[in-house]
């Protein structure tokens, strides 16, 4: 890319941008009579104008139908979330059997350590990461807690690399390698809530599997953010929510992945419900339980039918844009982005904690100010730039293909260089 730091250079991106138009599937929140420059996408995305029709059809069928809905549906609910299973695989890089969509993000976390941390003799211990996201350290805690371990013992946080918030992906390796006879599962976030850093999964789902060691991965910020291949991966299990880069509303329907080779262990512990009974079976209504073969064996409940409708309505957008063609877009605002930056961060007084090679960062951007912080991210509101804010001075800015333009970054930065 030829650039510089001028309003002509972004609309000559934007113009050369084959993805430009998916921009008018969203609603774009307005700020002063003007659309905002939204770069929250990594924590809730925008509305896909689509959402209120396919809602729309479920109510129509609830208040047509009332209960035979779930066979009369135009979807039937009885089946409903299977309409989303390719299209989620698809972005997860699975196979249909390998997920299903069910609950939400930490609900999933715990059903997933229930088949797949199962500490035995001195192998007992969880490798995570410092400073992962809270709720994803409550989860690893309450499991440890809940087989007997002490926390501060069984848990093993690999530590960002001295003076810095990076962790090499050679520093995650060693430490399993040096740990491997302790450790029973190694749960890390693909994608780093905090900095943006991407792990690489394909190598650490390698070591674990050389070693006998369960790994999962959290795909809260990597689903619908960079690309996966979890199948290939040879993962053992993930989970993910569709509310931020996969914009399906707030609190929408969680996403679940179990490798396939797993897809007929009905030996593995699992907590069970209804839902994960075999389908031709489960309303017999019968005592024992018989799960479906691969990821559906473990749903609980019956689908919550309405998130659903919203995170189908934003999953026909993914298809419709492919994510191959998303993820290089992607790539494009961040280096806009960053070259943007460049020209103000000594002034700003900002650090970029992002790292900067391409394989280790998804859009986000994040940015540490040593002065000023929170000042800096007020002007950035109170002009119409939506920026996500963390204590105690990160500045977090994601700037997401299907509906950031590249003058939405240029926005960003005339605001930091002019207006602050
Ligand atoms: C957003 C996020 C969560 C949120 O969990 P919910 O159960 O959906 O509320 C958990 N973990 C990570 C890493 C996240 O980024």
């Amino acid at each position: 890319m030829n650039l510089n730091y001028k309003s002509e250079s972004a609309h000559a991106l934007d113009a050369s941008d084959s993805l430009t138009h998916f921009r008018k599937k969203f609603h774009i929140p307005r700020h002063n009579n003007q659309e905002v420059a939204y770069f929250c996408g990594n924590s809730l995305g925008l509305q896909p104008k689509a959402v209120k029709d396919y809602l729309f059809q479920e109510l129509e069928d609830w208040q047509n139908h009332g209960v035979e809905g779930h066979f009369l549906a135009k979807n039937p609910w009885v089946s409903y979330h299977e309409i989303l299973t390719e299209k989620a695989a698809r972005i997860v890089g699975a196979k249909p059997l390998e997920v299903v969509m069910m609950n939400q993000l930490t609900a999933n976390l715990h059903f997933m350590m229930v088949s797949f941390y199962r500490p035995q003799g001195k192998k007992y211990k969880i490798l995570t990461e410092a400073k992962a996201f809270p709720s994803d350290q409550y989860a690893v805690e309450s499991q440890v807690k809940f087989h007997g371990y002490n926390p501060d013992d069984a848990i093993i946080e690999i530590q960002p690399d001295a003076g810095t918030n990076y962790i090499s992906n050679q520093k995650i390796l060693d430490t399993i390698n040096t740990h491997k006879d302790e450790i029973a599962l190694v749960f890390i976030g693909g994608v780093n809530y905090y900095t943006g850093q991407v792990f690489d999964m394909q190598k650490i789902a390698a070591c674990c599997n050389e070693n006998n060691i369960a790994v999962g991965f959290d795909l809260a910020h990597a689903a619908g953010n960079i690309e996966l291949k979890l199948h290939d991966w040879n993962v053992d299990f993930a989970a993910w929510c569709t509310y931020k880069y996969l914009n399906s509303g707030p609190g929408s329907v969680g996403g679940v992945f179990v490798h396939e080779k797993h897809a007929n262990n009905f030996d593995l512990p699992r907590f069970t419900g209804w839902w994960g009974h075999d389908k031709a079976m489960r309303f017999k209504m019968d005592k024992t339980f018989i799960p479906i073969a691969g990821a559906e064996g473990w749903q609980l409940s019956n689908a919550p039918v309405l998130s659903m409708a919203a995170h189908n309505a934003a999953l026909d957008i993914f298809d419709e844009a492919g994510i191959d063609n998303l993820i290089i877009k992607s790539k494009k605002l961040h280096q806009y982005l960053r070259f943007l930056m460049a020209d103000v961060i000594a002034e700003k007084q900002i650090e970029i904690l992002t790292p900067d090679s391409k394989n280790e960062h998804g859009c986000q951007l994040s940015m540490f100010a040593k002065k000023d912080g929170k000042k800096l991210f007020d002007i950035l509101t109170n002009n119409g730039v939506i920026a996500d804010w963390r204590e105690p001075n990160v500045i977090r800015i994601a700037p997401v293909p299907l509906y950031n333009s590249f003058y939405d970054v240029w926005r960003l930065y005339d605001v930091l260089k002019n207006k602050s």
